[in-house]
């Protein structure tokens, strides 16, 4: 069977720009951890031919194919019926599905009507997947050998059908592959040009090494593979670009900063105060998306305006008005300021010119100041970030954890 996979994505949402098509992103990935290669996302309206034709054709290529959303009780939900046309089948109710569906909804303390009961309909002799989260299930229908996964639109409702149904079947049917052996490093500090260099000038990587890059605002992820019985090359590969790296390398997996430096910070047990002006809260939006970050995090202060500045964090006036708002002077009082008003261990403190509007030739948009204070020193970053507003903020976000990142390491 070949391991090529092929994805249709319906919904005239996606096609208008009403909604951004994340299932090829997250099918691309998930079935790459199991063997699986996605070769193709075909994104279609609800047209009951157009699908139709798309999965024939795909069906002339690959074994495997998905089809996603449609699968509601609406008129425009036609998924079903399309694939009913395509294998010349009826589309009946399934039982279990019917029954399953009941439940759900008087737990609701609804009745589940005639238009709402469409949700139990499934292609004549395709196997209902049952969804946990949502009350579509998906289908799987095999047909001489090959096999096409109907799944739910809303993604998390796609992802548990996926991972509760799905890859356990694709797993049984292919076997457990064996997979290329991977090495993931994550950067901050250093571009991807910048890392490219480095790593030609060093003659890296050895041969039998692939190479991949990804990069994200203030964020390069270095990904090393090799077939399985190069694991030993691998491994030593590791290491030397671990060495070629240093510092810069904030973790060796997946984890985003938020989680590395929220790690850092419990396992040493000491609290963090934050005080934003440019990023108007979102290192704290950051930090607070971890789970458990309670263990870790006080709070902070959105000082936007220089008066807030003075009154909740103790800047001075005098200060404000020599240096400016956007200055190393006043991000070490901010930082310093937070710090003690919040009774913190560490703080972070972000100055900067978002732009578009207020850059000047001394004082540029992309501008910013990131200071990181503890009881024995405060360290403060002048920055210069590219972008528009959006990305001198994420930078912004992502340099100030990373700074704090190198002090609780004691590498600044
Ligand atoms: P429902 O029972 O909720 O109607 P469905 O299986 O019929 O589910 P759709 O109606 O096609 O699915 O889509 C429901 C919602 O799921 C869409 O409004 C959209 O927000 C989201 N959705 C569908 N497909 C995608 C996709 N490819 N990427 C991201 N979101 C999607």
């Amino acid at each position: 069977m070949r391991t090529e996979v092929e994805l249709i994505s319906t919904g005239s949402e996606l096609l208008s720009g009403r909604t951004l098509n994340r299932h090829a992103q997250y099918l691309g990935e998930e079935l790459a951890r199991i063997g699986l290669r996605l070769t193709r996302d075909t994104t279609l309206g609800d047209d009951r031919t157009a699908i139709a034709d798309a999965v024939r054709s795909s069906l002339e290529r690959v074994d495997v194919v998905f089809v996603t959303g449609g699968l509601g009780p609406t008129v425009d939900d036609v998924t079903r019926d399309s694939l009913a046309d395509v294998l010349n089948r009826e589309v009946v109710t399934d039982e279990e599905s019917l029954r399953r569906l009941h439940e759900k909804y008087a737990s609701f303390d609804r009745t589940v009507t005639e238009g709402a009961a469409r949700q139990a309909l499934i292609v004549q002799g395709a196997r209902a997947l049952p969804n946990s989260v949502g009350v579509s299930p998906g289908e799987l229908i095999e047909i001489d050998g090959r096999m096409i996964f109907l799944l739910p639109g809303p993604p998390r409702e796609l992802k548990a059908v996926f991972q509760e149904h799905v890859v356990p079947c694709l797993v049984e049917y292919f076997g457990s592959r064996t997979l290329p052996e991977e090495k993931v490093f994550q950067v901050c500090g250093m571009g991807e040009s910048d890392i490219i260099s480095l790593l030609e000038i060093n003659d890296f990587p050895p041969e039998e090494i692939d190479i991949a890059y990804c990069a994200a605002p203030g964020r390069v992820e270095v990904r090393l593979s090799a077939p399985h019985e190069r694991e030993d090359e691998l491994e030593s590969a590791a290491s030397a670009l671990r060495s070629l790296l240093g510092h810069h390398v904030f973790t060796e997996d997946r984890r985003a900063m938020e989680e590395v430096v929220g790690g850092m910070l419990r396992e040493r047990g000491v609290k963090l105060a934050t005080a934003e002006s440019c990023t108007g809260g979102l290192v704290g939006e950051r930090i607070t998306a971890v789970a458990g970050s309670s263990d870790y995090y006080l709070g902070g202060i959105i000082s936007y305006a220089n008066k807030v500045k003075v009154a909740e964090l103790g800047v001075d006036w005098a200060t404000l008005a020599s240096d400016g708002a956007v200055s190393e002077a006043v991000a070490r009082q901010m930082a310093e300021g937070v710090r003690e008003s919040l009774g913190a261990d560490y703080s972070i403190a972000v100055t900067g010119i978002a732009g578009p509007a207020g850059g000047t030739e001394e004082k540029p948009v992309g501008l910013v100041y990131i200071a990181v204070a503890d009881k024995h020193r405060t360290i403060i970053k002048k920055k210069r970030f590219p972008g528009d507003r959006e990305w001198i903020r994420l930078w912004t976000c992502q340099f100030a954890l990373d700074l704090l990142r190198r002090r609780l390491i004691g590498a600044v």
